[in-house]
């Protein structure tokens, strides 16, 4: 499916006008490292760091994950590399730290779990900031924010492992900082995350699930669960807006962002860094290179009116072909 596109790893990744559009990765396994690097891209936007911990019998030690750390911000360097703090919960289980609920989706998942166990969070912010001594390549992201104050503990007990380190001789650094826009709550607490923090990422994938109250893994409604909805694509409008008025950056590192379709949307939205996984990268770019912001903007305006997400689909499709 990539034949042909191995040509665009070292082409600048710029609309027909010109516009640049960082393109990132999402890795987990060690293995994404490399098959990012082949693909040119700008860096990590996303490291599940869940995933290392369920390959694991139990919690990874300070030191462990320091060497797993150090492996993803090394191997990208100078790049930026976006870890999320530990998002289980939902439907990332670790067998060592079962979480039985009647709605895990609405339950304890990601950074609610980490403020209820302080411990586990300083002893992975403690190994993130170890890793990134002297590379300084570390950004922090944290998942399932709802709230203001949620940011706002995180922010102290991050800082407070700075100071540890620090005291311990250790010449750690204080990270960008970046909150995840994946609840409803959120859409609508950008302005306030952004005098908080450094940056913003959308995770569309639980986006829209929160947004379209429909479960992600749920065959039954997979039909429904489109991110190109439009009460979706307006939501991400929203986001975008708020965070440039508030001159914060923005990007977005769910599926969406590795569907043609949906990259060509996000640009016409005004997002102008996507993350994704390795193996969309060089298509993306492909299409993105076609294409002029000021177009994108215009077929994406009138996206948010329509329908429904198929009749999204086929519009931006048509939009597509006329242009040729
Ligand atoms: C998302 O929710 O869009 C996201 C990027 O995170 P995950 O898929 O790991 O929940
Ligand atoms: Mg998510």
């Amino acid at each position: 499916r990539e034949a042909g596109l191995e040509a665009l790893k070292d082409v600048p990744s710029e609309t027909q006008d010109g516009v640049n559009i960082s393109l990132l990765v999402n890795t987990g396994l060690q293995t994404d490292v490399i098959r990012s690097q082949d693909r040119g891209a700008d860096g990590v936007g996303l490291f599940r760091t869940e995933v290392p911990f369920m390959l694991r019998e139990r919690f990874p030690s300070e030191e462990e994950q320091a060497l797993i750390y150090r492996a993803q911000l090394q191997a990208f360097s100078p790049l930026p590399v976006t870890m999320r703090t530990l998002d289980v919960g939902g439907d990332k289980s670790l067998a060592y730290f079962p979480i039985v609920e009647d709605n895990p989706f609405l339950g304890w998942r990601g950074l609610r779990v980490m403020l209820d166990h302080p411990e586990l969070f300083m002893v992975q912010i403690r190994a993130m900031l170890r890793a990134s001594v002297n590379l300084n390549n570390l950004k922090i992201m944290l998942p399932m924010v709802t709230s203001v104050s949620e940011v706002e503990e995180s922010l102290a007990l991050i800082h407070r492992a700075v100071m540890e380190l620090n005291e311990e001789g250790v010449n750690a650094q204080v990270p960008h900082i970046g909150v995840m826009v994946e609840v409803p709550s959120a859409v609508y607490l950008v302005r306030e995350f952004a005098s908080q923090v450094d940056f913003i990422s959308v995770g569309s994938n639980d986006l829209t699930q929160y947004l379209l109250a429909v479960d992600r893994n749920n065959p039954r409604v997979a039909g429904i669960y489109d991110a190109m909805h439009p009460a979706v694509l307006k939501a991400l409008k929203m986001v975008v807006d708020a965070g440039n008025e508030a001159n914060v950056p923005v990007s977005l590192c769910g599926e969406l962002a590795g569907d043609p379709l949906g990259a060509v949307t996000l640009v016409g939205l005004g997002y102008r860094q996507l993350s994704m996984s390795s193996s969309n990268l060089l298509r993306v770019k492909a299409v993105l290179r076609q294409i002029d912001s000021g177009w994108a903007q215009t077929v994406a305006s009138g996206l948010l009116h329509l329908d429904n997400p198929r009749v999204v689909r086929s519009t931006l499709r048509l939009a597509l072909r006329k242009a040729g």
